[in-house]
C-alpha cells in the first residue's frame, strides 16, 4: 500500500519512464544511431578538464576524513565563500559565505526554499511553459501552483495576468531563466516590470512575496544574450543554481541557493535552509563535490558544442516548415505541433525514431520540446526523417 497522494505521481512518472523505455527499446531493434532520442535533458557535452583535475588532486592531497565527512549543513564555508566572490566579481553583488547555502542539484535547492518558505495552502506562481516538477516540489509542503497562461508570441511572460493572478496567499513566485522547455531568456525589461508588479502587490497586502530564481541553464547562453541577475532587481530574491548542467554534473547532485541580504528577515530564512537541508534528509550537500566546484569557479562546458547544435536543429526545422522559438538559452528547442494535438505528432515522429516531449507536461499544449543536448550527428541525420513527419504532417 502506497500513500494516496503517490498513486497519481507514480503514474505520471511512468510516462516519462515509458519515454525513456521506448528510446532503449528503438535503440535495440534499429541500432542507437537511428534512434533519434530528443526526449531528455541530460547533458552530452563532457565536464570541463578542470573538473576531472580537481576530483584527482581533492582525493590525492586532501585528507579523507575532511574531504568526505560531514561538515556545517549550510556547506564547507570556504567553498561558500569562493562562490559568493566569483558571483561578487560576475554581478557586482556583495555576496560572502553566509549568503550561500549549498544544495543537492537544483531540485534539492528549490525543495529547501519551499521548506523553507511555505505554510500549507500558499500559492507559488509560475510561467508557462514551465519545468513540469515545479508542481510537484510545491505540494510537497502543501502549497498550490498558480500558473500564468503562455505567451505564445514570444514566450515572455504575461505580466497583466500575473498581476491579476497575485493573492495574499502569493508567498513566492519562481522564474526559470534561460527557460525550459522553451530556450527563451527573460528579458531586463520583463524581470523590471515584473518585479515592480511584485513590489507594488506586497504593498497593497502587506505581505512577503519571494522571486525565486531557478537558473540551472545561466551559463548556457548563446550570441551574447544577457540574462539578468534577479538579484538586482527585487530585494526579495532567491536564487537556486546547479552545476547539473553547467558543469554537465546532473548525477553528482550539487547547486547551491543564494539568500541576500536584503531578503526580508534573511538571517531567518537562511537559518531555516540550513535546518531544511538538514531534515529533508539531504543533511548537506555533496561533500567531495563542494571541493570540486569551488574549484571550478570558471570553468565552463564547451558552449560551442551546443551552439552549433542548436544552429543545425533550428535551421533544418525551420526549412522543413516547422514553427520553432529561437532558443537564446539552455539546450531545448520548443516547436509548434503541426496538428493541434501535439501527441499526435510525437506519435507520427516516433514512426520514424524521432522521440519528442509533449509540452502539455510544461502547461502548453500544442508545442513539443526537443532536448538538443545530442551528437551533433544525431541532429544531421535526423534531418531527413524530420523531413518525411512535415510532409505526412501538410507542411
Ligand atoms: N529546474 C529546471 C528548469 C530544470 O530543467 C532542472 C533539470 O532539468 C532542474 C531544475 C533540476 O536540476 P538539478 O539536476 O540540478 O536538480
Amino acid at each position: 500500500m502506497i500513500a494516496d497522494s503517490m498513486v497519481s505521481l507514480v503514474k505520471n512518472s511512468s510516462v516519462i519512464r515509458a519515454m525513456f523505455e521506448e528510446g532503449n527499446r528503438l535503440a535495440k531493434l534499429y541500432g542507437a544511431e537511428n534512434v533519434y532520442d530528443f526526449s531528455l535533458g541530460n547533458p552530452n557535452v563532457p565536464a570541463p578538464a578542470e573538473v576531472n583535475e580537481a576530483v584527482k588532486d581533492i582525493v590525492d592531497n586532501e585528507e579523507s576524513t575532511f574531504i568526505h565527512g560531514y561538515m556545517s549543513n549550510a556547506g564547507y564555508e570556504d567553498v561558500r565563500q569562493t562562490i559568493a566572490e566569483s558571483l561578487n566579481r560576475r554581478f557586482g553583488t556583495h555576496f560572502n559565505h553566509t549568503n550561500i547555502v549549498m544544495t543537492v542539484g537544483a531540485a534539492g535547492g528549490l525543495n529547501t526554499i519551499f521548506k523553507t518558505l511555505l505554510n500549507p495552502g500558499e500559492e507559488v506562481m509560475t510561467f508557462a511553459p514551465f519545468f513540469g516538477e515545479y508542481r510537484n516540489y510545491v505540494s510537497n509542503f502543501g502549497g498550490k501552483l498558480v500558473v500564468v497562461s503562455p505567451n505564445t508570441v514570444d514566450f515572455q511572460p504575461k505580466l497583466d495576468e500575473f498581476e491579476a493572478k497575485i493573492t495574499p496567499k502569493t508567498r513566492a513566485v519562481i522564474v526559470n531563466n534561460p527557460n525550459n522547455p522553451t530556450g527563451v531568456v527573460y528579458s531586463e525589461d520583463t524581470i523590471k516590470k515584473m518585479a515592480a508588479i511584485m513590489d507594488k502587490k506586497q504593498k497593497e497586502y502587506g505581505t512577503e512575496i519571494y522571486l525565486i530564481a531557478d537558473e540551472p541553464y545561466r551559463e548556457l547562453a548563446y550570441d551574447g544574450v544577457d540574462v539578468p541577475y534577479l538579484t538586482k532587481y527585487y530585494d526579495n530574491t532567491i536564487v537556486g543554481y546547479s552545476y547539473s548542467k553547467s558543469l554537465s554534473l546532473p548525477g553528482e547532485r550539487i547547486g547551491y541557493l543564494v539568500i541576500p541580504d536584503e531578503v526580508t528577515d534573511s538571517e531567518d530564512v537562511k537559518s531555516a535552509a540550513s535546518v531544511a537541508t538538514r531534515i529533508l534528509g539531504f543533511v548537506n550537500a555533496p561533500s567531495l563535490m563542494q571541493r570540486v566546484v569551488a574549484k571550478c569557479v570558471d570553468a565552463q562546458v564547451n558552449l560551442e558544442a551546443y551552439d552549433k547544435n542548436r544552429k543545425a536543429i533550428y535551421e533544418g526545422l525551420t526549412k522543413l516548415g516547422f514553427e520553432c522559438v529561437k532558443p537564446e538559452g539552455a539546450f531545448y528547442l520548443f516547436v509548434k505541433s503541426p496538428v493541434e494535438d501535439e501527441t499526435v505528432f510525437c506519435e507520427a515522429a516516433k514512426k520514424h525514431n524521432i522521440l519528442m516531449v509533449p509540452a502539455s507536461s510544461f502547461g502548453c499544449p500544442g508545442y513539443v520540446r526537443i532536448a538538443y543536448c545530442v551528437s551533433y550527428d544525431t541532429i544531421v541525420n535526423s534531418l531527413p526523417h524530420f523531413a518525411e513527419v512535415a510532409k505526412e504532417m501538410g507542411l
